[in-house]
């Protein structure tokens, strides 16, 4: 079933959104966008007539009631990016009244899920080494469907829309499907989009295709980058995991960002690159500072000539010039990771460089996507998040479809 096969009227939807909004020490909302990416899913089931029964976590309470991360805290704006009246449940597990009183055109918001631990299904206060552990959990994921049955049994149809949480098999995002018939379950808009997305770099690839993978460690980023091995034409490897690739070859990185213990994961990236035909793009210059801060002193060197006391914090104008011209002529991008530290000033030339060349090449007709929450701070800090194709919400959700894996949330949907 999808959202506009769905005829609303009449019916109470349960609508699993991603509230994950960041709160400033006064409980304001410091950005909307996840609040924003969830409207067209909730206006379309107003306009048709239904009621919306919505319902998100907030940060990590780790199972326990914890008022900073109330979603009181956010009634108001999501009334008011709806503009109509939002009524609040405060206990997500005991709504019955609240939600059978819902008449069309209404809009009720539960509570954190997450103050109840049966939402993650994961024991509390026992470490996994516990020989009670195995139990403790099997009696959690017991709890677990029945918590996931109550929320059911609010409602007459369920919405998955929370994309950002979509690798997690948890109750509200998952276990809950099964209460609902074929019919009577489907993705939001918001997740249709990030799918079509995902489907667009992993099936429906227009050649070149060039993948920029950044941030800090290779650690993180080799489920990602073993996987796309197999389809790119391009890959860039840039950011903080750059100068472990220098080390490996041999190089003097200074005080650089390094995992020692990842130096022949780095050997084995390059040598399966060569035998797959991959054009590895690794920086050979760099902009080093000496001090991780903004206002440090800074130069231009190689990235296996790093003197003593210096640390690589952005790609060099040789590296950026090759970076542009991997991506530039490409017909499929991904970016996920900056080149350096973005969140510095001085130290954005290098993403900058991936984000221009993105926009050129989108502009001459390339499908360009951005995700992971780095490299999206990164596009909206240059201005730049309405000239590439797609934005993605998700941060390991999208890392984790982008590795092959099925996506607990869309699987319970789609079966
Ligand atoms: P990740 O969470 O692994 O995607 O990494 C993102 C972070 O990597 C950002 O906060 C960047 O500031 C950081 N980063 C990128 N390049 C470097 C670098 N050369 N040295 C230290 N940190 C970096």
């Amino acid at each position: 079933m999808t959202l506009d096969q769905y005829d609303f009227n009449g019916k109470k939807a349960l609508v699993r959104v991603d509230f994950n909004v960041p709160l400033d020490e006064n409980g304001n909302i410091t950005d909307d966008t996840r609040i924003r990416g969830a409207l067209p899913t909730l206006k379309k089931i107003l306009a048709d007539g239904g009621s919306l029964i919505i319902m998100s976590h907030m940060g990590k309470p780790k199972g326990k009631v914890n008022p900073k991360l109330s979603l009181a805290q956010i009634k108001d704006a999501v009334a008011k990016a709806l503009g109509t009246e939002v009524k609040f449940a405060p206990d997500c597990a005991n709504a019955d009244q609240e939600a059978a009183a819902l008449k069309p055109g209404e809009v009720l918001l539960l509570e954190n899920l997450r103050f109840y631990p049966e939402e993650e299904g994961k024991p509390v206060g026992i470490d996994k080494a516990d020989p009670g552990y195995k139990a403790a959990k099997e009696e959690m994921k017991a709890r677990q469907k029945e918590f996931a049955k109550k929320l059911a049994s609010y409602a007459d149809v369920y919405v998955n829309d929370a994309f950002g949480t979509a690798h997690r098999s948890h109750a509200s995002t998952a276990v809950i499907a099964d209460s609902f018939d074929a019919d009577s379950k489907m993705l939001g808009y918001l997740m249709e989009k990030e799918v079509k997305a995902v489907d667009n770099i992993l099936s429906d690839i227009k050649r070149p295709f060039t993948a920029i993978m950044g941030g800090s460690k290779v650690s993180t980023k080799i489920g990602i980058i073993e996987n796309l091995m197999d389809k790119v034409d391009n890959l860039i490897l840039c950011g903080g995991m750059t100068y472990t690739f220098a080390k490996a070859l041999g190089g003097n990185i200074g005080k650089s960002l390094c995992e020692s213990d990842k130096l022949q994961m780095a050997l084995d990236i390059i040598e399966k690159a060569k035998q797959k035909g991959v054009n590895l793009v690794l920086a050979t210059d760099c902009v080093v500072g000496d001090d991780f801060n903004n206002d440090c002193n800074t130069m231009v060197c190689n990235v296996d000539e790093i003197p003593e006391g210096w640390e690589g914090l952005d790609a060099g104008p040789v590296s950026r010039e090759a970076f542009a011209a991997a991506i530039r002529p490409a017909k499929t991008i991904l970016w996920n990771g900056p080149a350096g530290v973005f969140e510095f000033d001085n130290f954005t030339a290098g993403s900058r460089a991936i984000a221009d060349a993105s926009v050129e090449a989108t502009a001459n007709g390339a499908f360009s996507l951005v995700g992971g929450g780095d490299s999206v701070a990164c596009v909206n800090k240059f201005g730049l998040a309405d000239k590439v194709s797609y934005v993605s919400t998700g941060g390991g959700a999208l890392l984790e479809a982008i590795e092959g894996k099925v996506l607990p949330g869309v699987a319970a949907v789609k079966g």
